[in-house]
């Protein structure tokens, strides 16, 4: 297809830009500490300088923090280092459980309710905790680990949800559409506990967080990737499907290039898992299962989206430049992209094309160590305008939610006493 060039830039004029308006992460993932430090999600205190660490929300990030000095604060509460008269904020309730969470939960101000709970979060627990609920059996061996495994990968989802400006709802907050996780245990004579998501409940099988049990399905799935943040990525990819496309005018664009959901989802399942994906999948599919029925496309294409879009920011929030990279393959331009009239099209597909130029210098990287391909996957030029969709769905969110703060559970000085785990 000719391109017009009053319509969109052209090849020459995309290539040239590649990367060089993206040089910005929506977010960064190099976090630091006080005394210079590189210090990491997971991070509660620095190794090097003993300064406590928490992931706070406002920050979108793990920050060092210093003990709170407001007239009557209470020990255990800390302010952002350097903010001395800053907002107050208190460890999660799960930082010594074997989750050992490290984001931190706003503190009561002088004058509040001692049993002062944060509308929507779980007494004393942060908004991460707070969208948990059901944890494995801890009396049960094993079960610790495999929480802490849940939560660090659900965290890594979470931390990225926010910094998109999408809604992060607990359930308790709305009991309708909010959101929760069931970590569930295989039970004797119980029905096997089955991944999937329901009106925001996402259920997933606690064995999943056991990496032999886990490598052994993807094997016997044929799976070039399986890991329990992929598990969330593609799970929560179904939430905002209803909440987001849905009810939304974007449903009509959705069908015209997912195909239509309405279409017999359990007979589409069993066809898949009996006949397998059709042979051309790979043309038009990011994975074999996104061929089963558009619900799981979506699924699959938006779970591609987050990781891309993390990796992304984590490569340019450490500096990471792939811009001289030789590539074996070629470039997507703008033919492959839904709407390549749009004004942010070429920017889309700078990062696009970015995400081929970094893959290919990390699927090498994992080679040079003999570990599989760190992203086992080729994008085919369908999926590219599939990718924009999900991107243009994503941006509007952001843009009112940057509007509005309603990803932030605002503080409630009163009580709500219904709120109790
Ligand atoms: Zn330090
Ligand atoms: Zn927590
Ligand atoms: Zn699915």
């Amino acid at each position: 297809m000719a391109l017009d060039d009053n319509d969109i830039e052209s090849k020459d004029d995309a290539t040239q830009s590649l990367a060089a308006e993206f040089k910005a992460p929506t977010v960064t993932r190099a976090y630091q500490c006080q005394c210079g430090r590189p210090v990491f999600l997971a991070n509660s205190r620095c190794l090097a300088c003993q300064t406590p660490l928490g992931y706070v929300i406002e920050q979108l990030g793990v920050v060092p923090l210093q003990p709170a000095k407001h007239d009557g604060a209470e020990p255990d509460t800390f302010t952002v280092f350097g903010d001395t008269g800053g907002k107050a904020y208190r460890h999660c309730a799960n930082l010594m459980t074997p989750s050992a969470c490290n984001w931190m939960v706003p503190a009561p101000r002088e004058g509040d309710d001692p049993s002062f709970n944060v509308d929507g979060l779980a007494p004393g627990m942060c908004l991460a905790c707070s969208v948990t609920r059901t944890i494995p059996d801890l009396t049960v061996e094993g079960n610790g680990d495999r929480w802490l495994a849940l939560e660090l990968a659900k965290r890594r989802l979470l931390s990225q949800l926010l910094a998109l400006k999408l809604p992060v709802v607990t359930r308790l907050s709305d009991p309708v559409h909010g959101l929760a996780f069931d970590f569930l245990s295989n039970m004797p004579g119980a029905p096997h506990v089955l991944t999937g998501h329901d009106t925001g409940v996402i259920t997933l099988n606690a064995e999943e967080a056991q990496d032999d049990v886990r490598e052994r399905i993807r094997a016997e799935m044929r799976e070039p990737y399986r890991t329990l943040l992929g598990h969330f990525r593609h799970e929560i990819g179904h939430y905002y499907w209803d909440l987001l496309v849905q009810p939304t005018p974007w449903i009509d664009d959705f069908r015209a290039l997912f195909g239509d959901e309405r279409e017999d989802y359990a007979a589409a399942l069993r066809k898949h898992y009996d006949n397998g994906a059709p042979a051309d999948w790979a043309d038009r599919f990011v994975t074999s299962y996104a061929s089963s029925h558009p619900w799981e496309d979506w699924a699959e294409t938006w779970a591609h989206y987050l990781h891309m879009a993390d990796t992304a920011d984590t490569a340019l929030s450490f500096g990471v430049d792939a811009r001289n990279v030789e590539l074996a393959s070629d470039l997507f331009e703008p033919t492959d992209l839904w709407q390549p009239e749009h004004p942010e099209a070429v920017r889309f597909l700078d990062f696009i094309n970015g995400w081929v130029r970094l893959t290919n210098v990390l699927n090498e990287l994992s080679r040079s160590m003999g570990q599989p391909d760190y992203y086992p996957f080729v994008l085919p030029r369908t999926a590219v305008g599939k990718l924009q969709f999900i991107h243009l769905v994503i941006a509007e969110q952001r843009e009112r939610g940057t509007q509005s703060a309603e990803a932030v559970p605002e503080v409630d000085p009163a009580p709500e006493p219904e709120h109790q785990a």
